[in-house]
């Protein structure tokens, strides 16, 4: 269990934590955007470049095989930290847009014909939306939505009534970035499997915060992003089965993911390079196993236990600002919350928190169709990570009450 000296000590591994914004102490809430690194993740990619870099998997010489090594050892870092069976089963995407993209395509060129359908749901974050509509423009497919209601809850009825013989793929979101729902994925997956089609789940907001192990879920394809998880921007993950992985077409061609070439025929490389067109972000990857490691180290657990405190204290907090709706009650969360205060525009919000120091996120989340459904224009969203503290949320109450006078 993490106490308030252990935060202090964690505090001091965040350089970024500790300067004045302002000239007030910076406050950040804004984690499901993204996470603040840890002194060593910089480190390692300062270390990086100044020891070891050279191109991976092609080089015989000495730098080239030790970046390598660091690469491949950070695909087993990942492999571990999500409980898959084998590196050979995670492929270095940019992120989990990217991983996104690429099952959309790869899956699509395998699997997907007119009249077939995907189903994901009203929470999708853009990423999990957009590629699978462009895929449906491709082939002339549908997608079809699973409702929730208003407390944010996925209709798990509606959703088994929707899988029929056209159904192909599942994609979730795991945690919503809006609403902090952890929704019941390992039952979405059991449904989707007792029909014969597979998962495919976004794990970007639920890596950070709680544990994962994608061989207990059963899904079929994994994703997230490095930078949500105290790791570097531009690297990130898909996991997939090999059983899918293996009858999937190359995403993009290039160097690294073929065997031979010629001009009448080429071959292509085994996983997980088949999918990793071009060279790799093999510094990145290596500075974001270390941010696993780091979490690691902490306790997953511990992480969420503390940031369910927070989380707690902050909705208790809340209660005392007047006509303050929080969108997105299921029990079953995360530390991301979203609200709304009477009539007053997020946008008014956030400007004004920020001049006080304190960085939260305004606006539709990349979540679109979620605003449309609850029929509001935005939220305002705060995101706690571990570093946060009670002191934080109290100054950030206070500091809303105050603007809240302001505009209401
Ligand atoms: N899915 C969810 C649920 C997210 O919160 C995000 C990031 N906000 C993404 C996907 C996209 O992640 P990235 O921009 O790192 O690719």
């Amino acid at each position: 269990m993490l106490h308030e000296k252990d935060i202090r000590k964690i505090r001091a591994d965040f350089p970024i934590l500790s300067q004045k914004i302002y000239d007030r102490e910076l406050i950040y809430f804004d984690n499901a955007a993204t996470t603040q690194k840890p002194e060593i993740v910089v480190k390692k990619i300062e270390n990086g470049y100044f020891r070891y870099n050279a191109n991976i998997h092609r080089g015989v010489h000495y730098l080239s095989q030790m970046a390598t090594d660091a690469h491949e050892d950070a695909r087993q870092t990942v492999a571990n930290f999500i409980k898959a069976d084998k590196k050979e089963d995670i492929i270095f995407t940019r992120g989990t847009t990217e991983a996104i993209n690429l099952v959309a395509f790869s899956f699509g060129e395998a699997f997907c014909w007119a009249g077939d359908e995907i189903v994901l749901s009203v929470m999708e974050h853009h990423s999990n939306i957009v590629p699978w509509q462009m895929l449906c423009k491709r082939k002339a497919m549908k997608l079809r939505v699973i409702p929730i209601d208003e407390n944010g809850k996925l209709y798990l009825d509606e959703y088994e009534a929707m899988l029929n013989e056209r159904t192909k793929l599942i994609a979730i979101t795991h945690v919503s970035n809006v609403l902090g729902t952890i929704n019941p994925v390992e039952q979405i997956i059991e449904i989707a499997h007792r029909h014969d089609i597979p998962v495919l789940v976004d794990g970007a907001q639920a890596v950070p915060h709680i544990a994962v192990d994608v061989k207990k879920l059963d899904a079929d394809f994994y994703v997230f992003s490095g930078h949500k998880v105290y790791g570097p921007t531009g690297v990130g993950v898909l996991y997939g089965k090999e059983k899918w992985l293996e009858r999937m077409p190359p995403y993009q061609g290039g160097g690294e993911m073929i065997a031979t070439v010629s001009f009448e025929k080429t071959t292509y490389n085994e996983l997980p390079f088949k999918f990793e067109a071009g060279t790799p972000d093999y510094i990145g990857s290596v500075a974001f196993a270390e941010a696993l490691e780091y979490v690691e180290k902490i306790g997953i657990k511990s992480i969420a236990d503390y940031e369910n405190r927070l989380t707690e204290y902050a909705l208790e907090r809340l209660k005392i600002i007047r006509n303050i709706r929080i969108i997105g009650n299921t029990g079953q969360r995360t530390s991301v919350l979203s609200f709304m205060i009477g009539d007053i525009h997020p946008y008014d919000i956030g400007i004004l928190l920020d001049k006080l120091g304190i960085a939260v996120r305004t606006g539709h989340h990349c979540a679109q169709p979620l605003m449309d459904y609850f029929n509001i224009p935005g939220t305002v969203r705060t995101s706690f990570a571990f570093y946060n503290t009670k002191e934080e949320i109290d100054t950030f109450v206070a500091a809303l009450q105050k603007v809240v006078d302001m505009l209401l």
